[in-house]
This record gives structure tokens, sequence and C-alpha cells, in this order.
């Protein structure tokens, strides 16, 4: 049986048109076209004033709390349910991270222990120099309840679109709340260019900012003249190609993650014991992953068990990701759960399961994966 994965990459073809075009021209390295194309794609499909594409959405993040000005003395507040690369730049910067509990109607963070967090940290003179907050698995967080609160401290807010690229919130595209978005390309996530960033914002400003410290900090001069220390993050001319040949197709695929989704919640929505990650209303999800929770105490079998039984069928399921406060890394750092006496991610790590959701998946292998789980549990 051939492998079935989480999440692999899906060409449309057209990438290699774009890689063509910068080999004909001989426009190898650095920059080109296809850096500047697919930052204006990218601008236009998130109607927003400024994009920079990057080496990865980590330097995205990176180049976000250095235009923010972030050091050592200062705490960033950040969701706690996430990867490890929303955290990792805080430590780059030597500052101190706050991690802020998940709510259960979105999974991500929660409005209100990041305000109880706020209260505390303004009470010592401590807010903190920025907030990030990740919209997992594709769905949004509560923007406004988040952008709110975090105004009224005038604490600025970097989006970790990294997942929800093509998501939608209110009507509008995914990472265009927060002061700053980021987006990631890396290779399993909803379109990639084998591996990439993108840093957005409507200030200009910021964005030319991050433009030069991710070229090394080059000071304008003939001679190579540096007065800030500055950074090799910028994307290449030939992995932007695979940008642009791939943006072209994002729409398709977020229906086609959505009739993934669908697919399974046909299929085990009326199990007891079995939640899905709920979309907000007034959102919509590109459903980057299919996660869902699962209580043995109903269903008869724990989420390791069905993690155990696919694997053994050669298909590809990964728990929720173990929460940053939980990491041996960072569990040293202050956590806000989400009650004093209870924790979401908690719950959501020990119980969540994601099941392969790749916009490539056929529907015979996902018919598969579903009746390894249905057998499990009758
Ligand atoms: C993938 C991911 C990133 C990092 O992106 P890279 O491009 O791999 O550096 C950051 N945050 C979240 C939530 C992610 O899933």
């Amino acid at each position: 049986m051939n492998k079935i994965f989480l999440s692999s990459p899906h060409m449309s073809g057209n990438e290699q048109k774009y890689i063509k075009e910068a080999f004909d021209l001989n426009w190898i390295a650095p920059l080109g076209n296809n850096v500047n194309g697919f930052e204006e794609a990218l601008s236009d499909y998130n109607k927003i004033k400024h994009t920079t594409v990057m080496s990865s959405g980590t330097a995205a993040i990176h180049l976000a709390l250095k235009i923010i000005e972030v050091e050592p003395q200062d705490h960033v507040f950040l969701s706690s349910l996430t990867f490890v690369a929303t955290a990792n730049p805080v430590l780059y910067e030597h500052a101190t991270p706050v991690f802020i509990d998940s709510e259960p109607d979105s999974w991500n963070m929660s409005p209100l222990a990041l305000e109880r967090a706020l209260q505390d940290y303004d009470r010592s003179n401590q807010l903190p120099k920025a907030v990030i907050v990740v919209n997992l698995y594709g769905q949004s967080a509560k923007m406004d309840e988040i952008m709110s609160v975090c105004n009224s401290y005038n604490v600025p807010v970097i989006e970790d679109a990294a997942e929800s690229l093509g998501s939608e919130y209110k009507n509008y595209k995914s990472g265009t709340f927060g002061h700053y978005g980021i987006y990631s390309f890396n290779g399993n996530k909803i379109i990639t260019t084998s591996g990439g960033g993108a840093l957005v914002s409507d200030d200009e400003y910021s964005i030319q900012k991050a433009r030069f410290l991710s070229t090394q900090a080059r000071d304008p001069a003939v001679h190579y003249e540096h007065s800030q220390l500055g950074y090799n993050y910028r994307m290449s001319n030939i992995v932007a190609g695979v940008g642009r040949g791939q943006l072209e197709v994002l729409d398709q695929r977020v229906k086609q993650r959505r009739a993934v989704f669908k697919r399974y919640f046909e299929a085990f929505h009326q199990l007891e014991g079995i939640e899905f990650q709920p979309e907000l209303e007034e959102s919509m999800s590109n459903r980057w992953l299919t996660a869902l929770t699962i209580d043995p105490y109903q269903t008869g079998v724990s989420r390791d068990d069905i993690i155990e039984a696919l694997n053994e069928e050669n298909i590809e399921a990964r728990p929720v990701w173990k929460p940053m406060h939980l990491q041996p890394l960072y569990q040293a750092y202050t956590y806000y759960p989400f009650y004093n006496s209870k924790s979401v991610s908690d719950e959501l790590f020990e119980k969540g399961l994601c099941l392969p959701s790749g916009s490539n998946l056929v529907e015979e292998d996902q018919e598969r994966v579903i009746q390894i789980i249905l057998n499990l549990m009758s």
C-alpha cells in the first residue's frame, strides 16, 4: 500500500513555467521578477498593502519582532497551542515568552485569558512588547476580541497565519487582522514553495525595514556599509517562481481541503465522543488539517490507538500540537490557562488527532482511513 501523508506538496503544473522564465533570463539569484511578482500577487490576494517574502515563516516572525524592537528585558505573549516556530523567535531575541491558553470555540488564543494576563502585567508595569496569536489548522482566532483588548493596552499584534492562508474571518483574509501577519510556504502547508514565508502589513515603512533586515542590512553606499545587524532571510527568485504557480491554485486547494474535511465529518460526526475543531461563525477555515478530539470513554478507543492502527497501514496521523507550556524548552515560563482551574490546550493535546488532509488525498485513500477508524470503534 502506498503511504498516505498528513499533508504533502501538491503542484499545479504552472510552477515550472515561472522557474523556466527565471532560467531563460538568468534571474537565478537572488532577486528578480518572480520575487516581485509573488509579493504583488500575495498582496492582491490578501487585500493588504505590503508583502515581503523570505526563506521561512519562522524568519518572518523573527523580523516582525525585530521591527517591533523586542529586546531582552521584554515579554511577548503568545498562543501556547502551536508549533514551536511561533515561540522560538522570542528566545532568539532573549525576550521572555508568556503563554496564553486556547478557548473551546476555535481552539485558538482565549481573549479572556489574554485579558487576565494583560491586566496582571500592566499592574506591574510589564506590558508585553507584542502578542503573537496563532490561527490553528486554518481556523482564525477571535481576532475582533483579541485586537480590541490589545489595542486598549496599545500592544502590537503579530498574526501567525502560517496555517491559515486562504481562510477568512468576517469576509477578510486571515492574516490581515494583526498589525503584522506571517504566512509559511513550508512543504506541508496548504501551498508550498518547498520552503518559505511572508510578512505582510499595511504599514509600508515596516515592510521596507523587513526587506532591509532580510538582505544583510546594507546601508545605501556603493561599498558595503553596515550600521545594523541584518540577516540573510530573503526568498530566492527560483523559490518565488514555485510560489507564483502555487498561489494560482490556492482557492482550489482550499476547496479540496474543505471537501476532505466534509467527508470525515459525514463519516464521524454522529459518533458519540468525537468532536471536530469548530468553525467560528462568520469565519471560513481552509481546513489545512482536519482536527478532532476523541473521548476514549465514549468511543472505546484512545487517540493513540487510532494513530497506531493507521501507522500499521502506512497512514500518517498525528496528535494535535503539544502546547508550548508543556515543552521541556518552555515549561519554566508563565502560563495563563482558560480558567484558573482548567487548561483547554492540555485537554486538546490529550485527545486531539489530525487526520490525513492533503488536497491531493484521493477519495479511495480517504475511505481507507475512515474504515480503519470505524472498525476500531465497532
Ligand atoms: C509552519 C508553521 C510556522 C513556521 O513556518 P516555517 O515556514 O516552517 O518556518 C510557524 N507557525 C506555525 C503555527 C506553523 O504551523
